[in-house]
């Protein structure tokens, strides 16, 4: 069988580090919001390129920490592809916040750009980018637009570590694409730890210092609560993982870069649609989306071939029960993708056999 994402494998790489750093932690006495938290902040802010980082529990947090520290709340709009993970739009409705959803490009899944400036109105706050599936938006016009009208950009890089933008050659990354962006360590991500984490990253001091004060009850000082805040702590364990791990994260995206540079110079079959990249983009192939017509048939063609595969997402956050009150919107594009996509295997530990397997049994589809 080849598995979509042997966590097991990927973690064994490294295994000796993390040994060695969960050691530490226990022998050290200090369990969370420590010396290991601490370090790893500094090494991802300096990793992403952005001045701060401020760790927490998950990212869905991080992102509803970032629209909490802003102040939105019930009356603000928020700017967000309809089809994205439903986190992202769990944090802005958490808040309050109107989510004002908008449809994605059909050929590269993230947020059709062109789409944005007719959705913004006087109580629209910020748009929210998803670099989904590991490919960075494309940011020039949103950048612009956000200028025009006075919002924050805040991202989603819960699937996109390493991904970025190159701008004169140079690579931007996701973190630093935006005001604020929120990151997710869950363990199936490209850089994950051992249970759940997440992170905020930012150029904007007083950001970082309300979101670090509101992860933590919302005390500044001990015991000092200048604000409602919550418990979404990153513990020490967790950090020292996410620290062991974080210096072979783009050596781990190399990887899955010549994984995906392969299926996509040899995956050839008229049923097949694939993603389009953009060029001057760094993808890191968080999932390895394609298309389909008949998509469960082909899921099952796949199982009987032993390759495992899932569906990044069978159900549309507007067609969703929690969010009733959308069910009868009509997204085309979002639906389109929905009733279509599936996730092919792809990993940094795969081999060039596992890959040549998966190549060979879709064109024989
Ligand atoms: C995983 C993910 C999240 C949420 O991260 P958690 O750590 O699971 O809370 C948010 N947005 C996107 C796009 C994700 O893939």
């Amino acid at each position: 069988m080849i598995k979509f994402l042997d966590l097991h494998k990927i973690n064994e790489q490294y295994r000796t580090q993390i040994d060695e750093r969960i050691k530490n932690v226990l022998d050290s006495g200090w369990y969370l919001l420590g010396k290991e938290d601490e370090n790893f902040e500094e090494h991802f802010a300096s990793y992403c390129g952005a001045k701060y980082c401020v760790s927490c529990g998950n990212g869905l947090d991080a992102l509803m920490l970032i629209i909490k520290a802003y102040g939105f709340g019930k009356g603000d709009e928020i700017i967000v592809p309809a089809n994205t993970y439903i986190a992202s739009i769990l944090a802005i409705s958490y808040n309050g916040c109107t989510p004002v959803l908008v449809e994605p490009d059909i050929n590269t899944y993230n947020i059709n750009p062109d789409l944005i400036e007719e959705k913004i109105t006087a109580k629209t706050k910020a748009i929210m980018v998803v670099h989904l599936y590991g490919q960075a938006v494309q940011m020039d016009k949103i950048w612009a637009l956000a200028k025009k009208y006075n919002l924050k950009v805040i991202e989603d890089s819960a699937q996109a570590h390493g991904a970025g933008v190159k701008i004169n050659g140079d690579l931007r990354k996701a973190g630093n694409l935006g005001d604020a962006s929120g990151f997710s360590f869950y363990p199936g991500k490209n850089l994950g730890c051992l249970g759940d984490g997440g992170a905020v990253t930012t150029n904007d001091k007083e950001l970082a210092d309300k979101v670090r004060a509101l992860r933590n009850y919302g005390s500044n000082i001990k015991y000092h609560n200048i604000y409602q805040g919550v418990n979404s702590r990153l513990d020490e364990i967790q950090a020292a993982v996410l620290d062991a791990k974080l210096p072979y994260l783009d050596k781990d995206n190399q990887r899955r870069r010549e994984i995906a540079n392969y299926y996509l110079a040899n995956i050839n079959n008229k049923k097949i649609i694939m993603r389009k990249s953009y060029q001057e983009l760094a993808n890191v192939w968080h999932v390895f989306p394609v298309r389909t017509e008949k998509r469960d048939e082909f899921q099952q063609y796949l199982k009987d071939n032993d390759i495992q595969t899932l569906i990044h997402y069978p159900i549309p956050p507007h067609k969703q029960e929690c969010y009733k009150e959308w069910n009868n919107l009509s997204l085309p594009v979002t639906e389109e993708i929905h009733r279509t996509i599936i996730s092919i295997p792809i990993s940094p530990v795969m081999t060039d056999t596992e890959a040549e397997k998966v190549v060979e049994v879709i064109n024989r589809y």
